[in-house]
């Protein structure tokens, strides 16, 4: 039988413990998850490309150790089904938060299908402690010196204070 491979994508700026409850969800439906950290410029991100990749990576270890699926962590500056198809993906995982997400994912679901019918995306929402946790909001209360500890994995709150700081 062929491998199941799932790309979850996202800008992950930086990581929260709600991608990473979806991060542990998704190891459940495939063989192999690549992780694609987005570049995106437009967003204007507040760590740089690299910075978010090794942030990610630095929390996949004990998911991968402990599911047995192999994870590979990557950044990408593609459209998102080209990259998809580049992978070989299977399925693409995103997360699903409150109502505000769902249009803007209903609306990429429709135009990615028209791009590649084959390839489903499939969505799996975190734990109710981690569903409000968003990355912006995590930036927004750390520049202005609230704890963000139970937001983010503890490395991560000491990059936000480290960079904020500086
Ligand atoms: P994007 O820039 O594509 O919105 P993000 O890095 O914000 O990427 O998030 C990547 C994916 O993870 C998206 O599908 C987003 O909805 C989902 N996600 C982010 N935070 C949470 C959370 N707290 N619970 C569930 N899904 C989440």
């Amino acid at each position: 039988m062929s491998k199941r491979i799932g790309l979850y994508p996202g800008t992950f700026d930086p990581i929260t413990l709600g991608h990473v409850d979806i991060i542990e969800r998704a190891v459940k439906l495939v063989d192999l998850l690549v992780v694609g950290v987005a570049v995106n410029k437009d967003k204007r991100p507040l760590f740089p490309l690299d910075e978010r990749v090794e942030m990610v990576r630095e929390q996949m270890e004990p998911i991968a150790g402990k599911s047995g699926v192999a994870i590979t962590v990557a950044p990408f500056d593609t459209l998102l089904m080209r990259y998809a198809e580049e992978v070989n993906a299977d399925i693409i995982i995103r997360g699903l938060r409150a109502v505000s997400d769902f249009e803007y994912e209903f609306q990429m679901v429709g135009m990615n299908q028209a791009l590649n019918d084959e390839i489903e995306t499939v969505f799996l929402m975190a734990d109710a402690r981690y569903q409000s946790i968003a990355s912006r909001l995590v930036k927004e209360i750390a520049r202005l010196d609230g704890d963000v500890t139970g937001f983010v994995p503890a490395s991560v709150a000491e990059r936000l204070a480290k960079k904020l700081a500086g």
